[in-house]
């Protein structure tokens, strides 16, 4: 069995968010059905945050 960070069909939850400024955010609970995960300085961070009062869509 493969570990989990290596198989390709694992899929994680995001079970609490702490930006509540990001458009995704209800309750602190994630609603964008997924994300993709960046570097930035070393860390990771969630890129598809969008801030709510920058969106325009
Ligand atoms: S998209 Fe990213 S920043 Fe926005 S609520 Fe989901 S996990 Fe948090």
């Amino acid at each position: 069995m493969e570990p989990r960070n290596q198989d390709p069909n694992f899929i994680s939850l995001v079970s609490d968010c702490a930006a509540t400024q990001c458009k995704y955010n209800e309750s602190h609970q994630c609603t964008a059905g997924q994300i993709k995960l960046v570097f930035f300085e070393g860390k990771p961070e969630c890129g598809t945050y969008t801030d709510e009062e920058e969106d325009t869509n």
